[in-house]
């Protein structure tokens, strides 16, 4: 996964000078119809808040969840199978599996823990190596929640086993400027002592960039790393390898010790012919490979894709002849992130002689900060605000935005609800799609592109033209790759498990023998000795660390649960007045109801339900299962239990029941 974003992706100014407002207030809307997409993705699978990281900026909530394999507040699991669980659906509480420290230990072996990015694709990278006294972190990402979490911003690496060990810990390595491999780092960083973090020039300014949201924590001591450096930090010495990828300054990392040589691909690409970066460097990974690498940890997530990466170059004549045949404005939509199809994209403005507006926050952020280090340049007054484009010939405004994957906030999706502040879309406009779908968002695309195409537009994305060239290798690249650093054992890293064992096939076709290629899972320790890996039965349970805006507490799981009842079946409010003396109950019941039924059309139900409660509450009174006064809590269940088995008779469906007894 290839984005990033500190800030919502608000439109403020664009120009010499970037103002980062997070606080754009909305633009008013016209009429009633201005928001058709969204209506319609109500129920889209996966919903990424684009700007995770901002929504808690000043004091994250973070809580804790059991791992995906222990959770079983599936709705679907519930759904159709009879009678509600006893107790209501409160009863399905999940805990949060306690993780152990990892011990201190003299022994002589090199031990590696994956603590994220191996059960999810592109998401919460993060691993700790441990020699002796010493560890390093590698990465500290994060993930965006899956459809059974409504209402969380992110899901960020559980490191609780390194506690206790903040001393040891020497210090954390970020490969890129991407969310999955450093979003968690504000997080992670007071919580293992705030050691040094290393990384490359881009990486480290985003790094600090970032720190401004987080007033109230200690800065983080970055220490900038060029490729073909060698630290030597306790008894590691680490070599920074230079990879291509989608973000300017990625690196690849190699460790070394007395037990052995671990590889860290990183996310990489080979590119034949690159535009504005230094390809992945062949020769220098052939001279590691016969220097000898005892485990390699290579970046699975194009495993499953044949063939070879398009080079750059390739997507640089798609868009020249987009270009040149478009007289109307041109709308590049890509990932914030995507520092290097920015520059592309500008370099052909400057030679089609358009003006750019570039909108998204954090596109502008990208950008404010590859300008600054002189990875972007165009001549003076190329960048101009959206504003200004509004007064120009449409065939000379180039916009560059945010939101190729229909993200809900993002620019190109706010523009095609008419709720951006300067930009609509003009008959004529032609709107590329430079980016890859992440999967779950090809709904929401197609969507996108429907309503684009409808609005007047003409628009071009990957499957009909080499608009995109993924960050990532295929697996002619990936088998190259094994081919040149011919690892004596083969770990297939950031994927889940299906791409992970797509590219351990892969080093088989190389000569990667079966038994040499490891599957460990998020927690699994492996042990490295000369000539010997191993991924032992030690395992430290990972948890879901959850963040949320809003704040959760402990009981994230039974709160989580809660938000998916009222997603897929509502609540309805039941009042019932009871007399004080005896728990008669008095009247009929008063129902409410959001998201189950539409009251005023199930008027029959209703009166059902009301008769029903009555019985309920007849019963249980001669039953003189309570006392006089009424017993609630028993009263409560009794209601949510009796009524919920009643209600999904009825309709199938299990509204979260909330009674409510008044006693008068
Ligand atoms: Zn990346």
């Amino acid at each position: 996964m290839n984005t990033f974003s500190f800030a919502p992706q608000a439109s403020a100014p664009t120009g010499g000078h970037v103002v980062p407002n997070k606080n754009t207030p909305k633009p008013q809307g016209q009429g009633v119809q201005r928001n058709p997409i969204r209506k319609r993705h109500f129920q889209r699978p996966v919903q990424r808040p684009n700007n995770p990281v901002a929504k808690s900026a000043t004091t994250p909530q973070i809580s804790t969840g059991a791992p995906r394999q222990n959770r079983n507040f599936r709705p679907n699991q519930r759904r159709g199978k009879g009678g509600m669980k006893k107790g209501g659906p409160t009863s399905l509480v999940t805990r949060r599996v306690e993780s152990p420290s990892l011990p201190l230990r003299s022994d002589d072996v090199l031990r590696v823990i994956p603590i994220g990015g191996f059960d999810e694709t592109g998401a919460r990278n993060c691993m700790a190596i441990e020699y002796k006294r010493d560890i390093i972190v590698i990465d500290a990402g994060l993930m965006f929640p899956e459809e059974d979490m409504p209402g969380i911003d992110y899901i960020i690496p559980d490191i609780s086993m390194l506690r206790g060990r903040e001393r040891d810990i020497r210090g954390i390595f970020i490969t890129h400027a991407h969310l999955d491999h450093m979003g968690a780092l504000p997080h992670i960083l007071p919580r293992i002592g705030n050691p040094p973090v290393y990384s490359s020039l881009f990486t480290s300014k985003l790094i600090q960039k970032k720190h401004l949201d987080f007033p109230n924590q200690a800065k983080p001591i970055t220490q900038e790393v060029k490729a073909g450096d060698i630290l030597r930090l306790g008894s590691f010495e680490i070599e920074a390898l230079h990879a291509q990828h989608s973000v300017p300054d990625a690196i690849g990392l190699v460790v070394r010790t007395p037990s052995g040589t671990v590889f860290i691909t990183g996310d990489w690409k080979f590119d034949a012919d690159p535009v504005h970066d230094a390809p992945t460097p062949r020769a220098h990974i052939e001279k590691l490979g016969l220097k000898g690498v005892t485990v390699m940890f290579g970046d699975s997530t194009n495993a499953n894709v044949p063939g070879v990466t398009i080079t750059e170059q390739t997507v640089m004549d798609s868009l020249d002849k987009i270009f040149k045949d478009t007289t109307g404005r041109i709308i590049a939509s890509t990932t914030g992130s995507n520092v290097r199809r920015i520059q592309q994209m500008l370099a052909l403005a400057v030679k089609h002689q358009r003006k750019v507006a570039i909108e998204g926050f954090s596109m502008r952020t990208a950008v404010e900060i590859a300008q600054e280090l002189k990875y972007i340049e165009v001549p003076k007054g190329t960048i101009i605000s959206s504003e200004e484009t509004n007064n120009m010939s449409p065939s000379k405004v180039l916009i560059i935005c945010t939101g190729a994957q229909a993200e809900e906030q993002a620019v190109l999706m706010r523009i095609v609800n008419k709720e951006h502040r300067t930009l609509e879309i003009q008959p004529g406009d032609a709107v590329i799609f430079s980016s890859s779908s992440i999967p779950g968002n090809e709904r929401a695309i197609g969507h996108l592109k429907d309503y684009l195409a409808r609005q007047g537009a003409e628009v071009y994305h990957n499957q009909m033209m080499d608009v995109h060239s993924s960050g990532h290798g295929k697996q002619e690249d990936l088998k190259e790759m094994l081919g040149m650093i011919k690892p004596e054992f083969f770990v297939p890293a950031y994927g889940d498990f299906y791409h992970r064992k797509v590219h351990g096939r892969l080093a088989q076709d190389v000569g990667i023998s079966k038994e040499k290629i490891l599957y460990p899972d998020n927690g699994q320790v492996i042990e490295v000795r000369p000539h010997d890996v191993r991924v032992t039965s030690e395992k430290y349970p990972i948890n879901y660390i959850m963040v949320d805006g809003l704040g959760v507490g402990d009981l994230a799981d039974v709160v989580l649960r809660d938000r998916q009842v009222l997603s897929s079946d509502g609540i309805i409010v039941v009042i019932v007045k009871m007399a004080h003396q005896n728990g008669e109950m008095l009247g009929k019941a008063d129902i409410v109801s959001r998201g189950f039924v539409y009251m005023k059309e199930q008027k029959v139900l209703i009166d059902e339900t009301q008769k029903k409660i009555q019985e309920i509450l007849g019963k249980t009174k001669s039953k003189e299962q309570y006392a006089t006064p009424p017993n609630e809590a028993y009263i409560k269940a009794k209601l949510r239990d009796d009524l919920g088995q009643f209600l999904f008779n009825k309709t199938q469906r299990r509204p979260m029941i909330i009674p409510l007894l008044i006693e008068v």
